[in-house]
């Protein structure tokens, strides 16, 4: 990529039509009727402990896409395993035991489930939970589709963009006229006023193209752009990831990039990025805001909420540590990028895995961790990406192979760390 900070209010990138030029987010979900509770909610504040601050349920591993990244290996047909909807409604009165979790609906395709409605109305409307899902950008998302989804109480919805034009995007989706699908949506969905959040996995086949994607998200008027660094599971190829070096300079592109633009920026298997962004309010010698447990705000980016509602951990989400992922079969993981089975969801109670089960307990520990992530003064902050460092090395709690970083402690040579010096 050219990580030039340049400002993309300039959306000479956005297609032609309707899409939105002023990057201004459009109005949030209606309630057709029925009181939407989360949206009156504060920002959670949650003991990672006990609860997760998201929790992502893939509701199906049928995909009509073919992905080169794809986590899932998806495939064209559903499983004849897959949680019922009577398992879900299940699932969902245990998810609400959190508290009010954030809730991702994704696959895999969710389209592909005729009961996808049935399933967002009882987590949103029954269960008050907020509630997002991540459809593939295929025929089955009409705007009647997109209509009976809002309807029944969606609160966002997030779709892939992987390139900022066709030839980039198609061929990481596996798909000709995936981009122009994608396009199509995204004007369904402004027409339709549904908050839009725009994924973007970055690897080398499109690491050239973030400045013009970032334009695009900028045109779309979309809510949050989802920044995704690869992780080499399912069909994502390690020789497809770039390197530490480049991380870093992205890193540092998007703090500049966040100052520049409407939407909100996300990153996602890139835990050290909190690092950069707290190393370079220090260097500026700014002061960074934090809650009541010392956390710092702006990194982890909470204190606000969005037209949709959705808002922001205040602490730092790793795997197993403010989130949970649920399979297509009810398989309990840590996320799902990070294939350590926890239990199943049909013999016992989500929230009982996560609080219990060995590998959660594990994950939420930072004195756990190996390597330089071990002593390293960010590792509670950061702690690196679990689901990177197990897919690298077999080992889920061994240092993250793409960070620059070398603690001061590493250096030195030193064994461990005082907790009060942490940077929490
Ligand atoms: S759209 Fe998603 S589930 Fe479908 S193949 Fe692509 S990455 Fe996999
Ligand atoms: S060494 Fe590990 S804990 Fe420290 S910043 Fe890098 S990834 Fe994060």
């Amino acid at each position: 990529m050219n990580p030039d900070p340049a400002p993309v209010r300039d959306t000479g990138g956005a297609p032609a039509g309707r899409v939105s030029a002023s990057g201004a987010p459009s109005a949030g979900v209606s309630d057709a009727g029925r009181t939407l509770a989360w949206k009156e909610r504060p920002v959670p504040s949650v003991d990672f402990n006990r609860a997760p601050y998201t929790v992502i349920w893939e509701v199906t591993r049928a995909c009509d896409l073919c992905c080169i990244h794809c986590r899932a290996s998806a495939q064209k047909a559903r499983d004849s395993g897959e949680l019922t909807l009577a398992e879900g409604y299940r699932l969902l009165d245990s998810i609400a035991e959190f508290g009010s979790p954030v809730f991702v609906i994704t696959g895999g395709d969710p389209m592909k489930r005729a009961d996808l409605e049935d399933i967002i109305g009882y987590a949103a409307r029954d269960k008050g939970l907020r509630t997002s899902l991540t459809p593939s950008a295929t025929p089955l998302v009409t705007r009647d589709r997109l209509a009976s989804i809002k309807a029944a109480g969606i609160a966002r919805i997030a779709l892939s963009l992987d390139g900022p034009r066709a030839a980039v995007h198609d061929a990481f989706r596996g798909e000709r006229g995936c981009f122009d699908r994608t396009i199509e949506i995204i004007r369904h969905m402004q027409d339709l006023e549904i908050p839009l959040q725009i994924n973007t996995t970055v690897a080398k086949p499109n690491v050239a193209d973030l400045v013009e994607i970032a334009r695009r998200v900028e045109g779309f008027g979309a809510v949050q752009w989802s920044v995704f660094f690869l992780v080499p599971m399912g069909r994502g190829k390690r020789e497809d990831m770039i390197s530490a070096a480049q991380h870093e300079r992205i890193f540092h592109w998007l703090c500049d990039l966040k100052h520049k633009v409407s939407f909100d920026i996300k990153v996602t298997a890139a835990q050290h990025f909190r690092r950069v962004a707290i190393q370079r309010e220090r260097r500026a010698g700014r002061a960074m805001r934090t809650d009541e447990r010392g956390c710092y705000l702006e990194v982890s980016g909470a204190g606000f909420q969005y037209t949709d509602g959705i808002q922001r951990p205040t602490q730092g989400v790793n795997d197993g540590k403010g989130l949970v992922f649920i399979s297509h079969v009810g398989d309990v993981y840590p996320s799902g990028f990070l294939p350590i089975r926890a239990g199943n969801v049909r013999g016992q109670s989500v929230v009982d895995i996560y609080r219990n089960s060995f590998i959660f307990h594990e994950l939420r520990d930072p004195n756990k961790l190996r390597g330089k992530c071990g002593v390293c003064e960010y590792r509670v902050v950061c702690g690196g990406n679990r689901a990177r460092a197990w897919a690298m090395t077999g080992d889920a709690l061994a240092e993250e192979p793409m960070c620059v970083y070398v603690p001061p402690l590493q250096r030195a040579g030193a064994p461990s760390i005082p907790d009060g010096e942490l940077i929490s």
